[in-house]
């Protein structure tokens, strides 16, 4: 049978592959002129650095079956994410950890006076946190969330950081030793030859076609069997519902000699200065040797028609989640197309959960197909 897949990211070249290997025609079409999606790594021409080209990505996981998953695909070195912040002129650690905690009061706490110390800067008017704001103010109190949180959401999010869901910090660990890991996972590492290139690997088979600069046109879908949708959802149906909102990132790119801030990623928690992070790429790869450097300033805004959608805007409660809900309504009543990943699912989706969710489509899809029943248009709940 043929499938067609639309977007060549990390959901798509997955669950293309599983079919390729079960022996299906697939072919996959991208609007870019490369694979990847945002995950995509380039070698610069100028310094031969590994860039991530749409901002850092570190592969962390807990899955062992995701990690021996993408571990077929390239060498993994061990990398670890130590990421730095700038904040009211000083540099500290994160993700808050005893020493960053340490050097904001200028103290000299061990764990449990750190913990202790903690507590009782900690808004106990707040029970149950009900949106980012509160979850900070309830986990660290006012001076560690104004010092570091506030200001960067504000510039990330564009809004108050009283609109946003708790779960977004809830990525952030909170340490009170000296571990300055920015991930909790079992397993973290870096591609030595990048996600483009794993990607890449993935789509090449026998019974795959993979078309770059090919925009996903619905006169497409009588040819197909089914169509695994990748792209934003709300495109997919003409916007008729209008637009799901998304952040976008502008990356100001500077090439310099040398070291310019001795580490992948300096955050900057104030709004004085207007980027979120600068990141350092050759950082990234530590066993390679590079004479120059090049650096990435970030700048996060509203995204709109023609820019590339990274963060999916899904405050609680929010306009966006009916307009949602709308998208899903009509999706359910597709039967040719399934929407995956990022943007068919609207949700913020870090890499390992992508491929989880890719491994457990495609097997499921295939076992369907093989009991002459349906695909479903999600296999995710894209609201919870
Ligand atoms: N965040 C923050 N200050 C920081 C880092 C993160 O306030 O120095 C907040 C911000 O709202 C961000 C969220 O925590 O969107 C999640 O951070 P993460 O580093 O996971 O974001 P990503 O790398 O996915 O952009």
């Amino acid at each position: 049978m043929k499938f067609l897949f639309v977007g060549a990211g990390f959901s798509c070249a997955v669950i293309a592959r599983k079919f390729a290997e079960a022996g299906h025609q697939v072919h996959v079409i991208e609007s870019r002129d490369h694979v990847a999606g945002n995950c995509h790594t380039e070698r610069d021409t100028d310094t031969d650095i590994l860039v991530h080209t749409y901002g850092p990505h570190i592969f962390h996981t807990d899955d062992q079956e995701v990690w021996d998953y993408i571990n077929q695909w390239d060498d993994f070195k061990p990398y670890i994410n130590r990421v730095k912040t700038t904040s009211q002129g000083q540099v500290f650690s994160l993700p808050v950890n005893l020493h960053t905690i340490n050097q904001m009061f200028n103290k000299t706490f061990n764990p449990q006076q750190a913990k202790e110390f903690v507590l009782s800067l900690s808004d106990k008017s707040i029970e149950e946190p009900l949106n980012f704001e509160e979850q900070a103010l309830k986990l660290l109190g006012k001076e560690l969330y104004q010092a570091f949180f506030e200001g960067y959401t504000r510039k990330q999010w564009g809004c108050s950081p009283t609109k946003l869901p708790a779960s977004i910090l809830k990525r952030l660990p909170i340490r009170f030793n000296y571990d300055d890991n920015y991930f909790n996972h079992r397993f973290q590492g870096m591609p030595s030859n990048g996600y483009t290139h794993i990607v890449e690997q993935i789509l090449n088979h026998q019974n795959i076609q993979v078309k770059l600069n090919q925009a996903f046109d619905s006169s497409m879908e009588a040819q197909y069997e089914h169509i695994f949708y990748s792209g934003p959802i709300d495109n997919y149906f003409d916007n008729e519902f209008g637009r799901l909102n998304y952040r976008t990132l502008d990356f100001h790119k500077e090439t310099h000699h040398g070291d310019y801030q001795g580490c992948a990623v300096m955050n900057y928690g104030n709004e004085d200065i207007p980027y979120t992070r600068i990141t350092e790429h050759k950082h990234f790869s530590p066993w390679e040797q590079h004479e120059k450097t090049v650096i990435y300033k970030e700048y996060s805004r509203a995204c709109e028609a023609n820019d590339i959608p990274y963060y999916p805007i899904r405050f609680s409660g929010g306009e966006e989640i009916n307009k949602l809900q709308q998208y899903i309504d009509l999706a359910k009543h597709q039967d040719k197309v399934t929407f995956i990943g990022r943007l068919g699912t609207f949700r913020y989706l870090d890499m390992d959960n992508t491929i989880r969710e890719a491994l457990d489509c495609a097997n499921e899809s295939l076992t369907l197909l093989q009991n002459n029943q349906p695909i479903p248009a999600f296999f995710v709940k894209p609201i919870n």
